[in-house]
């Protein structure tokens, strides 16, 4: 089955986290990239398109700027990547070039992703690279990322990629062996899982919080960059990018790391865009007669069904859908602002424009801008 899975997919990303390939004080590792590139060209010879996203511009500026620890503040980790990311892009270069191989720098920020104009000109670059027999090599721009802008972590970014190349695989190299059932350094017993087949919440407990030093993310953001793979229909498979070949050998079948499979029920590549590349910017809590008719029939959000209003949001922006427990069920697209929805919350559509004086259709949120999670 895994043989099938994987051969199968086309276009694949790969993301390679700072702890694969970095030494641990002396920057980027020759080898590893070495044994990359040749993997990377051997999976192209077997017509697999492949798409890198790649961290350690961080790590690889680190030491160049005579920063001894890793960097905590937000300027000297900016600082560090604005030098790493050039080493960084030209390791790639020579390694690739020596196996025939062009590498293609795509900088990008939550914000560029949440842009739906941007994030379409980012596919068709991509696009445009991989007619032209270029590797895409992605990484957050992090010279201009704060916390509003940001993808948070490189296996976030990993998993919108996914959605934004319309990928077929997901693959995360990481420096341990896979998932396990509980966290490997601090439990002698914990077993190696080859096959998870649902993401449960089971899964993401056994992910705990786990992380390493140099990276950002941990087992935690690893499983739920899976999690959204999986809900745009993608499998990942997560392994060590320290041993020889990994990939070539996980490709042909062999059962090395940890294959997460897909959802059944998967989302379009837009509907999975508001569910989770863009920032929700408020809530709109709406009673217990709209969340049974949202969750089940696919269905418009009417201002009738709404209760109450949080948050100030506009026209256009994303926001959450909760319960009247306050737990979120649903994400969408709004066609009214938080005022306008504060006036004809409750009404019914065709009250509209003699509350508001216009009016831009009956939904609050259409139903094809609307995600049920
Ligand atoms: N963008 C960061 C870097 O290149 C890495 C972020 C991450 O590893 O999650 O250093």
């Amino acid at each position: 089955m895994r043989k099938d899975i994987l051969s199968k997919a086309k276009r694949i990303v790969i993301k390679i986290g700072s702890r694969v390939l970095t030494t641990e004080d002396n920057g980027l590792d020759p080898a590893f990239m070495v044994g990359l590139s040749i993997q990377v060209a051997e999976l192209r010879r077997h017509g697999h398109e492949v798409i890198i996203v790649t961290s350690g511009a961080i790590a690889a500026g680190r030491p160049v700027l005579g920063l001894s620890e890793r960097p905590r503040t937000i300027p000297q980790k900016q600082a560090a990547a604005a030098v790493g990311q050039t080493r960084l892009m030209r390791a790639y270069e020579d390694v690739f070039a020596a196996q025939g191989l062009i590498a293609a720098q795509i900088l990008l920020t939550r914000a560029d992703l949440a842009d739906r104009m941007r994030f379409l000109n980012a596919r068709s670059t991509i696009e445009t690279l991989l007619e032209c027999g270029a590797v895409p090599v992605i990484n957050e721009n992090d010279t201009v990322v704060v916390d509003e802008i940001k993808f948070g972590d490189n296996d976030n970014l990993s998993a919108l990629v996914t959605n934004l190349v319309e990928a077929q695989l997901l693959v995360i190299l990481t420096d341990i062996d896979g998932f396990y059932d509980a966290d490997p350094r601090s439990n002698p017993d914990a077993r190696l899982v080859s096959l998870v087949r649902t993401i449960t919440r089971d899964v993401e407990r056994a992910a705990g919080s786990t992380g390493s030093t140099v990276g950002t993310g941990g087992m935690a953001t690893k499983v739920a960059a899976a999690k959204k793979a999986a809900k745009f229909g993608v499998p990942t498979l997560m392994a060590n990018g320290k041993v020889a070949d990994i990939l070539i050998r996980a490709m042909a079948g062999e059962e090395v790391g940890t294959l997460f499979l897909a959802e059944s029920k998967s989302l379009t590549s837009r509907k999975h865009w508001i569910a989770y590349t863009l920032r929700p910017q408020g809530k709109v809590i709406v009673d217990e007669g709209a969340v049974k008719v949202l969750a089940k029939s696919g269905r418009s959000l009417l201002p009738s069904g709404v209760v109450r209003v949080e948050g100030e949001f506009d026209r256009g922006d994303c926001v959450r859908v909760c319960g009247p427990d306050g737990a979120e069920f649903a994400r969408g697209i709004v066609a009214y602002s938080h005022k306008e929805i504060a006036l004809i919350l409750g009404h019914r559509s065709s009250e509209i424009e003699d509350i508001l004086g216009y009016r831009y259709g009956d939904e609050l949120i259409h139903r094809d801008n609307l995600v049920v999670l």
